[in-house]
């Protein structure tokens, strides 16, 4: 092993903080060190001491317009200087947020949509997703038709119910997860779980039929929807195979089944289309995007309602009542100025013609390791990118878990000066939109770096 651990990090002033961190092993014991981030500058960020590091994941996945976009601060200070909070309950409302959500219904063009609905966070938006459902079913007077669909490897945050929906077993255990109306079916990934001769193809409609058993085995009259990411993304970045998206549509509509799209990620601009649904000619019903709506600058999330999801929503509160759910930011003036301005900068400067400009360099760049003999599968599109460190180049010859390949690639990363997202045996990176090429070779360069240190 190379000497260097994160006692390099030189945050040893933090130990024993009294903070519980996120997802962060070990938050609980007094020796962690963590890394204390203090500065960004576009692709960068610096930390206590001053290394500067290329953040490889945007934040999480997040930052878009990288760490120093002033005209997000600029709006931001002048909604401050105006209006710094009002609510968006009982017919009351900031100018903002409505002209925010007009926005959203204008560049959300995978099929016309109806309302948008304004969370705080991802997770709150598809805990909103399941409660819409319900209040339509309800509403339709199908009070039996309220179980929930999700994909193995899928996530979808970490609340209750959007931790049931996720189908990552980290998520469920300690917490008696999940939720009896949330049902999983297959990951995806073809690579991983295609059977011997399988096509993309074949590998997809068998998918489709256990999608479609599942819902007849449960009853078509008690399943809800289906949520999925056009891309998954903490789950690993998993791409839909050849087809598979056209077969679960076929198969959700047969069934009436709502489908519901998190966009949390993919969405604005991240698969080098305006959303992952127009990427994989996804209709949905209703849509979750959180994440780069505001860069990240602040917190904001959405859910996007079809107008047969929201006219229902209308329509019947005089028999059900108003829908009776919302949060005290709901809209936050501040949040909803940020990702106008967003919403803007993605439009003048043309973020998609960039992303596909500089993709191919990215993509093609990192794939060029796939060689490497302890990497099974490098996988990709636009600026997101996975790669699974394997024995044999097979997915059934994992390494070790106790010799903590992937981990360790992503300390020789931080050495380097770069910070990637590790989990489990995948690497996960998904710089900036802006990245510049001499960026997308350095993290290239530090990626083969980290790569020869591992080998
Ligand atoms: N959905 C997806 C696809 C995500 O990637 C995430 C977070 O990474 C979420 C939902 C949850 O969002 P948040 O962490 O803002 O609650």
């Amino acid at each position: 092993r190379d000497n260097w651990t994160t006692d390099s990090r030189n945050g040893q002033g933090f130990k024993g903080h009294g903070m519980i961190a996120p997802f962060t092993p070990g938050w609980q014991i007094a020796d962690v060190n963590p890394l204390v981030i203090e500065k960004s500058e576009g692709s960068y960020v610096y930390d206590i001491n001053g290394k500067k590091y290329l953040d490889s994941l945007a934040g999480l996945w997040s930052t878009s317009l990288g760490g120093s976009e002033p005209r997000l601060v600029a709006a931001a200070t002048a909604q401050l200087n105006t209006l710094p909070f009002y609510h968006s309950f009982w017919n009351r409302t900031t100018k903002p947020s409505l002209d925010l959500a007009k926005e959203i219904l204008e560049i959300f063009t995978a099929r016309k949509m109806g309302k948008v609905f304004f969370t705080n966070s991802g997770s709150e938006a598809n805990d909103s997703q399941v409660k819409l459902a319900w209040y339509y079913n309800n509403a339709l007077g199908r009070p039996k038709k309220k179980k929930i669909i999700s994909r193995l490897k899928g996530y979808h945050g970490s609340t209750l119910i959007a931790a049931s929906l996720t189908g990552i077993p980290a998520l469920h255990q300690q917490f008696d997860l999940p939720v009896p109306f949330v049902l999983h079916t297959d990951c995806p990934h073809y690579w991983r779980y295609h059977l011997p001769g399988e096509t993309e193809e074949e590998f997809s409609s068998r998918l489709a039929n256990n999608l479609e058993n599942l819902i007849l085995k449960e009853g078509p009259e008690t399943i809800a929807a289906f949520i999925a990411e056009p891309v998954i993304g903490s789950g690993g970045v998993i791409l839909p195979p050849a087809t598979y998206f056209d077969k679960v549509q076929a198969v959700l509509k047969k069934y009436d089944v709502l489908l519901i799209a998190d966009e949390v990620i993919c969405g604005f601009g991240r698969l080098g289309t305006m959303f992952g649904c127009d990427k994989y000619n996804i209709k949905p019903d209703l849509v979750s995007i959180a994440k780069a709506l505001s860069s990240a600058y602040v917190p904001i999330g959405a859910v996007i309602a079809s107008p047969e999801v929201s006219d229902v929503i209308h329509s019947q509160s005089n028999k059900l009542g108003n829908f009776a759910h919302g949060f005290t930011y709901s809209g936050h003036p501040v949040a909803c100025a940020v990702a106008i301005e967003a919403l803007k900068i993605y439009k003048e400067r043309n973020i998609l013609e960039q992303v596909n400009n500089i993709s191919p360099r990215f993509q093609d760049g990192i794939k060029a390791f796939s060689n490497s003999p302890i990497i099974g599968e490098i996988r990709g599109t636009g600026l997101i990118s996975g790669t699974d460190f394997t024995d044999n180049k097979s997915p059934n010859s994992p390494f070790p878990p106790e010799w903590g390949i992937a981990a360790y690639f992503g300390e020789m990363c931080e050495k380097h000066g770069m910070l990637v997202r590790v989990s489990g045996d995948t690497i996960t990176m998904s710089p900036a939109l802006i990245v510049s090429p001499e960026e997308v070779d350095e993290i290239i360069s530090i990626f083969g770096k980290a790569l020869k240190d591992t080998e």
